[in-house]
């Protein structure tokens, strides 16, 4: 872990008034306790059961974020005591944390995914798939889910200019959803870009949340 790394990281993101989501995956506990222990409180995993596993054996007052891709029938894991689901790429995963949510009698904070990548493999809805769950009329019904803004994932390329175009086109339509849809809605608040490789760029182009794996606790290692 590059402790001196965070520091410089923090101070950036500090500077634009964005929050810093410390992404720990694969990274063992004491990783994440170090860390805590430098005053960080936002930690990012993308696997629900590893999440689960390292909040038991963590400080309550850690907030846990989900960032990775949903499996429906793993939600109820999360349920009691995740603070924000970056990665709700469909109406049905919305439904779900909604009905988990309501279980534990909570209010579940989400954003909605939104597929910017000129590539295949990234989740998240197209704007027209946006557009029908918005107009659905079951959507209004859902009383324990909060759409709290946006996430997405630009290309994972060298060229900065389509990074930085994706990026723009996002908070160009969490600007339209927040003056439109959601204005008068609480709490439409937040827009979820970059990682090590981009969070520079998607700061420049209004990122108020980046997540940050690598460049602070270092390459992962997959192959245990
Ligand atoms: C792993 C991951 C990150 C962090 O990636 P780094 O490149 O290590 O900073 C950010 N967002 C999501 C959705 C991820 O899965």
């Amino acid at each position: 872990m590059d402790l001196e790394n965070y520091q410089s990281i923090l101070a950036k993101v500090n500077s634009y008034d964005a929050t810093l989501v410390a992404v720990s995956k694969t990274k063992p506990v004491e990783d994440i306790e170090a860390l805590h222990q430098k005053g960080q409180v936002v930690f990012g995993e993308n696997k629900i059961q590893e999440m689960c596993d390292k909040q038991s054996q963590l400080p309550d007052d850690i907030e846990w974020h989900m960032i990775g891709h949903i499996q429906r029938n793993k939600v109820k894991y999360m349920a009691p005591f995740v603070s924000l689901v970056h990665g709700v790429d469909r109406f049905k995963v919305l439904r779900e944390l909604n009905k988990q949510a309501q279980k534990v009698e909570r209010v579940q904070d989400c954003l909605l995914q939104m597929h910017i990548a000129d590539e295949e493999s990234k989740f998240g809805f197209d704007q027209k798939e946006l557009e029908e769950m918005l107009a659905d009329p079951s959507f209004a019904e859902l009383q324990n889910v909060r759409i709290r803004g946006l996430m997405g994932m630009a290309t994972f390329t060298d060229d900065e200019k389509q990074i930085r175009k994706e990026f723009k086109g996002l908070r160009q339509l969490y600007e339209q959803l927040q003056n439109g849809v959601f204005a008068d809605k609480q709490g439409f608040s937040i827009l979820s870009m970059g990682m090590s490789g981009d969070y520079a760029i998607a700061l420049e182009e209004g990122s108020n949340m980046v997540r940050i794996g690598s460049l602070i606790f270092g390459e992962r290692h997959y192959d245990k």
